[in-house]
């Protein structure tokens, strides 16, 4: 265990991507930050994510804040110096039956509506624009706010530069009950107290229990996702591609690995801190990839893991005041949520200021669960 602070004027529940960028722009506001983290800070889901930082397969609810988020990754690295192997190379989401392409003309239609524009890849220009494409990949739509980052790196970096800013990251300090003390709270860690005016629950899959701290129940679940890395390779593709029909994300690291996932569920129980790859799903995910970047089928995969996502029970982001209790707030549980980590912490850091949001983060309010 770190040392644990006495009192900060913000102690945040979480050290994930969603705690972190939360505690970074509070701290640049001049605020005293202190985040609690049970074990190791990116230990859980933000260390475990493929990096995808595609628009295009985004909801259309969550299209602004993902759009914020791109722009949010981009400084971190060209402006603030961080470390997060960031590259904007541009995403393809393919279909390869006729229902996709309705399916895909439709999302492209409404994403342009929304101010997200993409551009439509199919025949010649396809195979030109893609040559590494499989011929049953029919269409594509391009988009070139799609981007990818390397989440092992961005962990350390992100890390350093929270430090930097002057919080203070606490590890090995799971917070095991919070009680109301006059306007703020009291958080217990092990046998020390911390003191805080506002407390943040940034607890991902775990959301649902901190909240339960302070009587609040929230709807959270978790998803088991699962990624396979292959053998580094030479360059196969340059872009991050994912599928309109089928379950898919695909980039090729700098140093060539290909990262293969896109969400097939593994097997596991987070109460009982289980979670283990299905290989039939494996499976699946490696054909799906296969049949879109034929090419791989050459590849040797070295490793496949599986790790928790939170979700909430309409899989929009809690993001907001905590029903009920006054000075709690919660930045969790958003469906790629690495993707918008940044601008969720943004706009919390906002929210906790008392400033005007600068997106509209109305619909993710986690009063819509209240009874
Ligand atoms: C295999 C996989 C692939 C993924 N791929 C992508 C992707 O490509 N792109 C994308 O955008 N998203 C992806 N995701 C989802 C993404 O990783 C998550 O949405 C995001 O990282 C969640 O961040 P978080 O900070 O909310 O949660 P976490 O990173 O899980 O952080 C929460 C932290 O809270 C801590 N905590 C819990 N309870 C307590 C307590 N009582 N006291 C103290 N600390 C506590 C936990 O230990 C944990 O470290 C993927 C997820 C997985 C599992």
């Amino acid at each position: 265990m770190s040392a644990i602070p006495r009192r900060a004027d913000i102690a945040v529940i979480g050290a994930g991507v969603a705690g972190l960028c939360t505690a970074l722009f509070l701290a640049r506001a001049g605020r005293t930050v202190a985040v609690l983290e049970r074990g190791e800070a990116w230990g859980e889901s933000s260390g475990a994510n493929a990096g995808t930082l595609s628009l295009q397969v985004k909801r259309n609810e969550v299209l602004q804040v993902s759009r914020r988020a791109i722009e949010l990754w981009r400084d971190f690295q060209e402006r603030d110096g961080m470390e997060i192997g960031f590259a904007r190379i541009g995403g393809l989401r393919v279909a390869t039956s006729e229902r996709e392409l309705v399916n895909l003309r439709k999302s492209q239609g409404e994403q342009a509506a929304l101010g997200v524009a993409t551009e439509w890849y199919d025949g010649n220009r396809l195979r030109d624009f893609a040559p590494w494409l499989g011929p049953e990949v029919q269409a594509a739509t391009y988009c070139d706010w799609d981007s990818m980052s390397v989440p092992l790196t961005a962990g350390h970096g992100l890390v350093m530069a929270v430090r930097a800013a002057g919080v203070t990251v606490a590890t090995g300090a799971a917070v095991t009950a919070i009680a109301r003390d006059g306007e703020g709270f009291c958080l217990q860690v092990g046998s020390e107290i911390v003191g805080a005016a506002q407390i943040v629950i940034a607890a991902g899959a775990w959301t649902g229990d901190v909240a339960q701290m302070l009587g609040v129940r929230l709807p959270v679940a978790a998803d088991i996702n699962m990624l396979t890395i292959s053998e580094p390779a030479p360059r196969l593709f340059d872009r991050v591609v994912t599928h309109i029909g089928a379950i898919l994300s695909l980039k090729q690291y700098p140093n060539g690995s290909v990262l293969i996932g896109g969400g097939w569920q593994g097997t596991g129980d987070l109460a009982q801190g289980t979670r283990r790859t299905d290989y039939l799903n494996l499976v699946h995910n490696l054909r799906v990839a296969m049949q879109v970047v034929p090419a791989l089928r050459h590849l040797r995969m070295v490793r496949s893991w599986a790790g928790y996502e939170g979700v909430a029970a309409d899989a929009l982001p809690l993001f907001g005041a905590l029903p009920g209790v006054p000075g709690a707030f919660v930045n969790a549980c958003a469906r790629g949520g690495y993707h918008q980590g940044p601008a969720l912490g943004e706009q919390m850091a906002e929210m906790i200021l008392g400033r005007k949001l600068s997106l509209d983060m109305r619909a993710f309010d986690p009063g819509r669960f209240a009874a």
